[in-house]
Parts: C-alpha cells; sequence; structure tokens
C-alpha cells in the first residue's frame, strides 16, 4: 500500500485542486470588456436582460438581481416584512448568511433540525416548532437538493407563513418536475465564484408575485420607486423614497457576465451530474464513506458533494489527509447556532439539533465542480481510497 502524504509518502496530486471553482470562457470575458465600453456599468440593459433570461430559466414570472446572494436573502425578509417581534425557522446545517438576514431586519431566527438522510430542514421538525409569531419558513437546498417544498407549501397554507428558499447551491435543480425558482413564494440564488454561476459577487431573488417582485426592487436601491434608468428615459428628476432599502444593486459588468455563463448551465449541470455519479459509483462499496442521500423525486445540482465518515474513522484526520494528498477538501457547515456570535447573543449550547451536530462530525464536501477534468476526478476517487484505507489500520488498531 502506498504511504499517505500525510505520513510523508508521495501525493496523490502534485497541485492542489479545489472544491469548487468558477468557469470563465472567452466569451464571458468579451462580453464584459463591451460593457466597459458602453453607456451602462450598472443598471442599463444588461441588468434587465440578465433578470429576464434567469426569470425564464428557473420558470418564475420574475427576478430581481442583487448585489450579493447576501443582499438577495436580507431583500427577501425585507419583501416577506419580518422586523422586530417576528420569528423565522430554518436549517442550522447551512451558510450564517441563511439565518443573519433575518437579524439585519429585527428578526429572530430559530432553528429546527435536518432529516437524516438528505440533510434537508425536517417539516415535521418545523410543524413542532411553529408559533403565533412565525413569519417564514427559510429552507435550504443543501449541496444542490430541493428540500421537501409541498410540506412546507402546506405548513404556510396552515399557518399563513412565508417560504423563502435559500437555493445558493440549487441553480438548476427540479422538485417534482418542477424548477428550483418556481414553487417558494421567494426564491434566493448567489452568484459567488464557487456557484455555478458567477457574477464575482451578485445574487438574484426569483418570485411569482408582483408585490413582493416590486418590494424587492425598491430595497435594492434605497427604497425608491423608480430607477435611474427609468427616471432617464422619463426625461424626469424626480423620486420618491418609501422604504428604507440599500445599495444592493449588481452592475452591468456582473449582470452581462452572469448571463453569459447562464448560457452554459445545462451543460455545467450535466458535467456536475456526471462527476456524481462516478463518486457514488466508486464510493458506495468503500468502507467507511457515507455517499449523500438524494430523493427519486429530484433532481440534485450538485454545487457540493458532501460524503460523511462512519464512526471507526476520525474526521479531522480524513481531512487533514486529504489535503496533504492536495485534494482541497472543505466542511459544509457548521450548525450556525454554534457559532460564538449565536450562542452569546441567544444562549445556544449545543444538542439542540442533534441530527445536525451528528452529520457535522462526518461531513467532507469533495471537490465538485463542473471544469473538472476526468483526471482530476480520478485523482479524487484514488485519494480517497487511499485515505481509507490507509487511516483505517490506525482507527481499529
Ligand atoms: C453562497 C451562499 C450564500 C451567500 O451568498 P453570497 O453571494 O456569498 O452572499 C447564502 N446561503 C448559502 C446556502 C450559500 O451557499
Amino acid at each position: 500500500m502506498k504511504e499517505l502524504a500525510i505520513h510523508g509518502g508521495e501525493p496523490v496530486r502534485s497541485t492542489f485542486l479545489p472544491y469548487g471553482r468558477q468557469a470563465v470562457e472567452e466569451q464571458d470575458i468579451q462580453a464584459v470588456v463591451d460593457v466597459l465600453r458602453s453607456d451602462w456599468l450598472t443598471t442599463g440593459p444588461n441588468l434587465a436582460a440578465f433578470e429576464e433570461a434567469f426569470a425564464e430559466r428557473c420558470g418564475a414570472k420574475h427576478a430581481v438581481a442583487y448585489s450579493s446572494g447576501t443582499a438577495a436573502l436580507h431583500g427577501s425578509i425585507f419583501a416577506a416584512g419580518i422586523g422586530p417581534g417576528d420569528e423565522t425557522i430554518t436549517t442550522p446545517l447551512t451558510f450564517c448568511a441563511t439565518s443573519n438576514c433575518v437579524l439585519y431586519q429585527g428578526g429572530r431566527p430559530h432553528f429546527a433540525d435536518v432529516r437524516r438522510d438528505t440533510l434537508n430542514l425536517d417539516p415535521e421538525m418545523v410543524a413542532r416548532k411553529v408559533c403565533k409569531n412565525t413569519k417564514a419558513i427559510i429552507p435550504v437546498a443543501y449541496a444542490g437538493q430541493p428540500a421537501d417544498l409541498d410540506a412546507f407549501m402546506d405548513l404556510s397554507q396552515k399557518h399563513d407563513l412565508c417560504i423563502i428558499e435559500d437555493a445558493c447551491h440549487a441553480l438548476g435543480a427540479t422538485y417534482k418536475g418542477r424548477k428550483t425558482g418556481s414553487i417558494a413564494h421567494m426564491t434566493v440564488f448567489s452568484f459567488h465564484p464557487v456557484k455555478h454561476v458567477t457574477t464575482g459577487e451578485g445574487g438574484m431573488v426569483t418570485t411569482n408575485d408582483e408585490r413582493l417582485a416590486s418590494r424587492l426592487r425598491r430595497f435594492r436601491s434605497h427604497g425608491i420607486e423608480s430607477d435611474a434608468r427609468q427616471r432617464q428615459a422619463a426625461g424626469q428628476w424626480q423620486y420618491d423614497m418609501i422604504d428604507l432599502g440599500y445599495n444592493y444593486r449588481l452592475t452591468d459588468i456582473g449582470s452581462v457576465l452572469g448571463n453569459s455563463q447562464l448560457r452554459r448551465l445545462e451543460a455545467n449541470l450535466k458535467r456536475r451530474r456526471e462527476i456524481a455519479q462516478r463518486y457514488d459509483e466508486a464510493f458506495l462499496q468503500l468502507p467507511g464513506v457515507v455517499v449523500p442521500g438524494v430523493r427519486r423525486d429530484v433532481e440534485h445540482a450538485y454545487h457540493l458533494y458532501p460524503i460523511e465518515v462512519a464512526d471507526d474513522w476520525d474526521r479531522a484526520e480524513v481531512y487533514r489527509a486529504l489535503r496533504a494528498e492536495n485534494i482541497g477538501v472543505n466542511v459544509h457547515y457548521i450548525p450556525v447556532y454554534l457559532h460564538s456570535y449565536y450562542k452569546k447573543a441567544f444562549g445556544y449550547k449545543g444538542g439542540e439539533c442533534p441530527n445536525a451536530e451528528d452529520a457535522y462530525g462526518r461531513l467532507i464536501s469533495l471537490p465538485m465542480f463542473h471544469g473538472m477534468t476526468d483526471q482530476d476526478v480520478a485523482d479524487v476517487i484514488e485519494a480517497v481510497g487511499k485515505v481509507m484505507f490507509g487511516l483505517r489500520k490506525v482507527a481499529t488498531a
């Protein structure tokens, strides 16, 4: 057996393979250069074109672009009318922005546990936590797999709740044949470079509700009713600020990049699903590795491919050993309420969501991005096998 790199052996790869990476092509670069030579660097024709194409791709009536996924989440909390005294329920197994956005508006995020198989927010756990102050549920499509949205929409009817799906992982996923972005009251996406489509920094909210769409548009530009392009077209200087908003606008430079990338989304998804299938096949029989559980009624978008390590292995050691093999593994996520800020502000002590915490102790995200070559995929498979066999003796000694 080959010696592990962590023990001084030769690493599987000589160069580092990150867990996620953007793919920017020549046509993207040319599109950005053209915008730099144009009249509109922000809130121009490319913003409108990107929003329109995005709404169509998601099967939604409206898409409102933001300067980041976090800003888009903040906008959706504002549009839902959440303020002081209002409560929301979300999953702890997410990036902290999912719940921070509730705090920005003075609301209180609560956490309900995840299902042990999909690691998505469990509707039964949520139902037990709904109370008279609950205004919204924020399910996250963890790793790119939609949560059980029908169950959440049922809850929303029963208790008059807003469903805001954090689909920052799930552009291009489907749930029971319906597209992510067309199902919840609002669906939020991110265009950070590790996500499917990038604008550098950027985000989007889709909705079928005209009233929510206009609130979302106002909030991203100071709460002002019109935008600069509309005022220029109308030849008028007057405007009214109706709400307290922010400057959360996406530039036309970012918009044109996003729109150019969106045209390759199908190939991007196809490649990610191919890689996931190769991982599944390679790891199903491998001792110590549990592959991600996928519902039969979804099409996964595979922003991430998180494995779990079994009891006889030490996750921290497996992580370090894979890093030493030059495989850029990561962990998604530290349960949000275990961060110092949440512990201090709300008195969380650990143990509140046992499924999420147990998963957190085992999770390792393997490299997953559409630009991976077949050799990259083979390297990951080889390194995981090498490390699991190499560390097993230690674990069972
Ligand atoms: C990436 C991400 C965000 C935040 O998006 P940014 O564009 O980085 O602000 C929010 N939620 C989840 C689940 C994410 O993965």
